[in-house]
């Protein structure tokens, strides 16, 4: 899955998009999701309606309808082809203040919307020095898992730790693996299916360690995504 964050414009979404759709092959074995700024969805559904590479946004209101300027619904990003909706990335939480109750709010839209929510979670760089990771993915979760399990078996959840978002330091095979396995172990037996990605720095050389680990089902990618050879040489 890609995130683009506030990337593009329309001439290098129909390159980019483009080059996917002809490197795409079902034989990888993985799906291909990419997260466009909302502007360019109309774009995105043209370019990729009737291929197997889906699409959706990078967040969603926790509002159906109404006067919530500049916010984007679940019924909008519906009405272009969207399948998906990022629900607390990192970026959304540290810079618009969204809380973990938001977050969960924005998830539960997302679902009454028919989306399927993507709910990032990970610790700062402090919280890991100061042991303080599995407090905080149990923390960032409980109103999510609080949604109840019919809710919980519709979701994906993402790790991304938010020291190795855009910095080119990924954590460690290991390190991913310890938090999926937590993760795992919360969403009990209503998300024993729930597909869990990694993010953080993802690249095509990193790529096959973290996917050799249990519970890591797959990848969120931010900067590796903007290049078609590097995102499919990830799902490849
Ligand atoms: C992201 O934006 O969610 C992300 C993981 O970015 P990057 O792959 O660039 O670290």
């Amino acid at each position: 899955m890609g995130n683009w964050k506030m990337n593009g414009s329309l001439q290098t979404n129909q390159a980019l998009l483009g080059e996917l759709r002809e490197l795409y092959d079902r034989t990888c074995g993985s799906d291909l999701v990419v997260c466009v700024p909302a502007p360019y969805l109309a774009q995105t559904q043209q370019l990729l309606d009737g291929t197997p590479i889906t699409w959706g946004g990078q967040d969603v209101s926790a509002h159906d309808k109404g006067a919530y300027t500049g916010e984007v619904s679940a019924a909008m990003l519906s009405e272009f082809g969207s399948r998906w909706a990022l629900v607390g990335h990192s970026e959304r939480r540290t810079l618009h203040g969204e809380t973990d109750q938001v977050v969960a709010d924005k998830a539960l839209a997302a679902l009454r919307g028919g989306l399927t929510p993507v709910v990032c979670v990970g610790e700062s760089l402090q919280e890991r020095d100061q042991g303080q990771v599995a407090e905080v993915i149990e923390r960032q979760l409980k109103p999510v898992l609080a949604l109840g399990d019919e809710a919980i078996a519709r979701l994906v959840i993402a790790y991304e730790p938010v020291w190795a978002i855009g910095t080119g330091r990924s954590a460690t095979p290991e390190q991913a693996r310890e938090v999926h396995a937590l993760i795992r172990k919360l969403v009990g037996d209503a998300g024993k299916n729930v597909p869990l990605l990694y993010g953080g720095s993802v690249k095509p050389d990193n790529a096959g360690e973290l996917f050799a680990m249990d519970n890591i089902d797959g990848a969120l990618v931010g900067g590796a995504s903007l290049v078609a050879t590097e995102f499919y040489a990830i799902a490849n």
